[in-house]
């Protein structure tokens, strides 16, 4: 099986009717400085850069943070590299800036901690612009957002960096602004959000977690917690649609991109793009390979029938086995 999957390698992940699905990296979260599947994807669909705050005891300067920057935009140049601004607090507490909080997932994270420190924020997205000059393939994504008021803020922030940087002499890029889409109120104002964006990409990780109510990293829950309950995908059916409507593009990165079963119904959604870890790639395109987008469009109208996510996985699996 490894080498058939090897044999995929260099071609590309298109369905049997011609349909192409584009698959980008997730990365940042481990130090490495060539990435597998650095010569398959399309570009980075989520640079995660919480890994350079936390092997610190303090915050990095906007000079350190460009270098890491300009590492992943030229290790994948022409090809678009996503980065996401910090996106510390839940699951990634930072040693130097304690946060005691009960409930550190319902809590200060993501951009609502940049957000009150624009400082950081700044820093970090100056570093980024200096990081793409001459490269332009920076594109920058912001996580948590669950309210207008949040992204216009944050965009404020972005075009003062901008302005900044400009005003110095720098001949800095626009890249493409995208918000990820993990905390349910995005969903519930999904054009409003999209009308003000380049991309959205979900993060099904925290989208899931939150819609359910079921703690990503708590053993006793573990089993609650389902990519394909049918309220994650008719939330993931409304992402689409909002972004359609606004034309904007849609990409999926959460761990679901990289799940061979969940990639059959993402395929039949038709969004735009997937980001996975480098090692889900080859599975993943052999998967898109084998069917039509017809049929995943198909299978797709079959589970959003189903009640519940066990009915949605019998079929996926059975249809796996099929497809071989
Ligand atoms: C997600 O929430 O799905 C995601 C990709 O972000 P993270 O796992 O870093 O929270
Ligand atoms: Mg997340």
């Amino acid at each position: 099986l490894s080498t058939e999957l090897e044999s995929l390698r260099h071609l590309p992940a298109e369905s049997t009717d011609g349909f192409l699905l584009p698959l980008y990296l997730n990365t940042g979260l481990v130090s490495e400085s060539r990435p597998i599947g650095i010569e398959e994807s399309a570009g980075v669909g989520l640079y995660r850069t919480e890994l350079p705050f936390l092997v610190r005891d303090s915050f990095p300067g906007e000079e350190v943070q460009m270098a890491n920057y300009r590492k992943v935009l030229t290790t994948f140049a022409p090809r678009p590299v996503t980065i996401r601004t910090l996106d510390i607090g839940g699951d990634k507490p930072l040693p130097y800036f304690p946060v005691v909080e009960s409930n550190p997932f319902l809590g200060w994270r993501g951009i609502r901690v940049t957000l009150d420190h624009p400082e950081i924020f700044l820093t970090q997205v100056r570093a980024m612009l200096q990081a793409a000059i001459g490269l332009e393939n920076l594109r920058i994504l912001l996580p948590m957002i669950g309210s207008v008021t949040e992204l216009d803020d944050a965009l404020r922030l972005i075009q003062r960096a901008h302005d900044e940087l400009h005003d110095e002499g720098l001949s800095v890029m626009r890249p493409p602004v995208g918000i990820m889409i993990e905390v349910p109120a995005a969903v519930y104002q999904i054009e409003s959000l999209a009308r003000r964006v380049d991309f959205l990409s979900v993060g099904t990780n925290d989208l899931t977690q939150y819609l359910l109510a079921v703690d990503r990293n708590n053993s006793h829950v573990a089993e609650l917690y389902d990519e394909l309950h049918p309220a994650v995908l008719r939330a993931l059916m409304q992402v689409v649609s909002g972004a359609r409507s606004q034309e904007v593009e849609v990409s999926i990165c959460g761990e679901m991109a990289g799940d061979p079963l969940a990639v059959v119904l993402l395929l039949g959604m038709g969004v735009d793009s997937l980001s996975m870890s480098g090692g889900s790639l080859p599975r993943v395109k052999a998967v898109i390979r084998s069917l039509s987008r017809a049929r995943a469009r198909e299978l797709l109208k079959c589970a959003l029938q189903f009640e519940d996510a066990a009915a949605v996985r019998r079929l996926l699996m059975n249809t796996i086995e099929e497809l071989g």
